[in-house]
């Protein structure tokens, strides 16, 4: 097995003159403690508590903690904080927290882009039914994929959001199936996208920035430096929307 549970002698004493109950004699009593552990790959990861016997200097019979006559309890208690676990034995806790704490320190370092908070908050403006009044863009692009959408898609859950921004225009659309659809065919709805905002006569000249999200990320962008069809594309490709990251305060 490449995990599970070992065991080690952590402490042994013994006690004079106890009454035995299986050879009837008075001897020596010898109690070992053991430390019992995880291992993984036979490395220590953690402690399992500890395993307690006795065993007869004279007739070798051991017996468990739970057996143990009161003196033997008592004898124990008063000797146990002599075993003490080799500090190898929390090797994997140890570890476990130093990652934890190097983890917390890069978190602490690695400050967040503010504009992926504002680039979250249009995601959420997203809407199946854009009307012509609310958003004319988003509306003529769920026209296009109404009509355009392939059969084996429901472009009722498509979800439609454009915001206009100075010279830019933000584009986001949601395709809850999108990585179900091959690689070549999803490029067909940015191209559906780029062909309504073409024929929009207020977006001319703009800077589009348009984003195609699949269930969870988003998939497809387009931006004026950034081109991308993977499961893997850079969102924050889109934040240039908002315009450059703001320059943090020195400390
Ligand atoms: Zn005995």
């Amino acid at each position: 097995m490449i995990y599970g549970m070992k065991a080690r002698k952590i402490g042994n004493f013994e006690v004079s003159d106890c009454p035995c109950e299986h050879c009837d004699g008075i001897s020596n009593q010898e109690i070992s403690v053991f430390g019992r552990y995880l291992h993984f790959f036979w490395i220590p990861v953690f402690p399992l508590g500890r395993k307690v016997v006795s065993e007869c200097t004279h007739c070798k019979k051991t017996i468990p903690k739970k057996e143990f006559s009161r003196a033997l309890q008592q004898s124990y208690e008063k000797n146990k904080s002599k075993a003490k676990r080799p500090l190898r034995h929390w090797f994997g806790l140890g570890l476990i927290g130093v990652l934890i704490i190097a983890i917390i320190i890069i978190d602490a370092n690695v400050e967040e882009d503010p504009r992926s908070a504002l680039l979250d908050d249009d995601m959420n403006l997203m809407t199946e039914n854009p009307t012509m009044q609310s958003d004319s863009i988003s509306y003529k692009i769920k026209q296009a994929f109404d009509e355009l959408t392939a059969e084996e898609m429901d472009p009722s859950e498509f979800e439609y959001f454009t915001k206009v921004q100075n010279n830019k225009v933000l584009i986001l659309v949601r395709i809850p199936e999108l990585r179900h659809v091959e690689k070549e065919a999803r490029n067909e709805a940015m191209t559906i996208i780029r062909g309504v905002a073409a024929e929009q006569k207020d977006l001319k000249g703009k800077e589009r920035y348009i984003g195609v999200q699949g269930f969870a990320t988003i998939m497809l962008i387009q931006t004026p430096t950034y081109t991308a069809n993977s499961k893997l594309a850079l969102t924050y490709e889109l934040y240039d929307f908002y315009g450059p990251k703001p320059e943090t305060e020195e400390e």
